[in-house]
């Protein structure tokens, strides 16, 4: 399992839902009754017109159906495969009350962006005329993708930051490969840099934050989160390699360089990163694959049909169970735990005389990611609520007026689509302030006032205290 090739990868995942071909994508789509006020469209974070893009699937006006996804969604390849379609738009259609199965809107979408795609199509500009201000996205995830784009798209100068060598953030290193592959992701990126968005790898600290906000405009925060929380128990630094973090073993296989594991997985934690975990690790040669959870299976946070798939392909369930301590065993590792009871109110407390020892050969940490709050506090001015960055929800705008932000550094870690949508929002956000600064700045130099007397505005300066 040390490393594998594109096909052992294909093999190992094939995608979750096979391609339509053009017959079966055209029967799907005149399903559709293209409902007016369709509920399937409210239910999109993007807001998607999702009437009309079947309907031009039904009219085999594939490459405008594209277009209309793209008008509203500039990852609509990527949210096509990634998006939770069961618990959005699929979820919402009104076949459901009529006791028939949903329209299939995800692999339609899908089928309409991959034909475009794979037919030469590009990302068109929807406008010519160049603005010189200039905006700096960090992060190279899909919230500022989806910023970039849009202010490209309004003629805006711009740059994506990350530290990472391949842009694209989680679609690339982070979403489950029978979901997304890297390679769609990265086709994706290059049709947003195909826009004329600049994007450049380079560590952002706070020395680097203080030099890209003095050479920017405006700066967009779509930092996402930091690494998965480290497992806090005792013994936890003495396993070294064998415990690994859920989304470094997925973006390792992804990349093409699995991460060995042995026959015997647990992975503790029951959101869907820690699904998508616990299935690669199955699909990359474990024999056992055992998820801990500290809760009951009610309670837990991932979507019951990622639950269901983990459960079809054999991984097992421990419920209200927590580990404790950790420690080398022969060739493998002990992992200590104990049952947990639950009060009323939520409350856990664990059981005495309870403690069991599970053997394994590698603990996959999948207890969520923490906020990169060191780096976000060396931001003056913007504000953070409850391990989030607070923003004006209308524009994506931060305390410190110089700064926006979305995706999950706001929202705490959601969807593609979540991040995508919040993405658009804020560029719509700087577009508007940017133009507003400028028309000050146009009515104060006819009014004869120098401009070192406007950088009140907060344009500049507004960085580390
Ligand atoms: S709700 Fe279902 S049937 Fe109605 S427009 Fe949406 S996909 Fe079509």
């Amino acid at each position: 399992m040390q490393s594998a090739t594109n096909s052992e990868l294909a093999q190992r995942f094939p995608d979750l839902h096979p391609a339509l071909d053009a017959r079966a994508a055209a029967v799907e789509a005149n399903r559709c009754l293209n409902c007016f006020d369709a509920p399937c469209m409210g239910a999109c974070p993007a807001h998607i017109d999702v009437p009309r893009f079947i309907a031009m699937i039904a009219s085999d006006n594939v490459a405008g159906s594209a277009k209309t996804i793209l008008d509203a969604n500039v990852l609509g390849a990527s949210c096509a495969r990634a998006c939770p379609v069961e618990a959005l738009c699929e979820g919402a259609c009104v076949l459901h009350g009529k006791r028939e199965r949903p329209v299939e809107i995800g692999r339609l979408q899908r089928f309409a962006m991959e034909t475009f795609y794979d037919a030469g199509g590009r990302l068109a500009l929807r406008r010519r005329e160049e603005r010189s201000e200039r905006v700096a996205c960090i992060g190279a995830g899909p919230a500022s993708l989806a910023c970039a784009a849009e202010l490209r798209q309004q003629g805006f100068q711009v740059c994506v930051i990350d530290r990472r060598a391949l842009p694209g953030g989680l679609n690339t290193y982070g979403v489950a490969e029978y979901k997304l592959r890297a390679a769609d992701s990265l086709r994706e990126v290059e049709m947003v840099r195909g826009l004329g968005v600049q994007f450049e790898i380079r560590d952002v600290d706070a020395t680097a934050l203080e030099e890209i906000e003095c050479a920017s405009d405006a700066v967009f925060l779509g930092l996402g989160l930091g690494a998965m929380r480290r497992l806090d128990v005792e013994g936890a630094e003495s396993v070294g390699e064998r415990m690994i973090d859920a989304l470094e073993f997925i973006a390792a296989y992804k990349t093409g360089t699995p991460m060995r594991v042995g026959p015997r997985v647990i992975v503790t934690g029951a959101g869907n990163t820690a699904m998508d975990a616990a299935r690669a690790a199955k699909r990359l040669g474990a024999e056992r694959v055992t998820v801990l959870y500290r809760r009951q299976r009610e309670e837990i946070p991932a979507f019951d049909f990622e639950y269901e798939r983990a459960l079809g392909e054999g991984v097992e369930f421990v419920w209200a169970t927590q580990p404790t301590a950790i420690a080398q065993r022969g060739d493998g590792i002990a992992l200590t735990c104990v049952a947990v009871a639950q009060d009323a109110t939520g409350k856990l407390t664990q059981i005495a005389d309870s403690e069991f020892t599970i053997e394994c050969d590698a603990a996959i940490s999948a207890i969520g990611q923490s906020p990169l709050l060191e780096l976000l506090s060396q931001v003056r001015g913007v504000a953070m609520e409850r391990g989030r960055v607070a923003i004006n929800r209308a524009t994506g705008q931060t305390a410190n007026p110089k700064y926006f932000a979305g995706g999950d550094c706001v929202n705490g870690g959601r969807e593609v689509v979540d991040a995508v949508a919040d993405g658009k929002r804020a560029a719509l956000g700087i577009a508007a302030w940017l133009s507003k600064t400028r028309a000050e700045e146009d009515a104060s130099d006819n009014a004869g006032i120098p401009r070192s007397a406007q950088d009140k505005t907060g344009m500049r300066g507004a960085m580390r205290g």
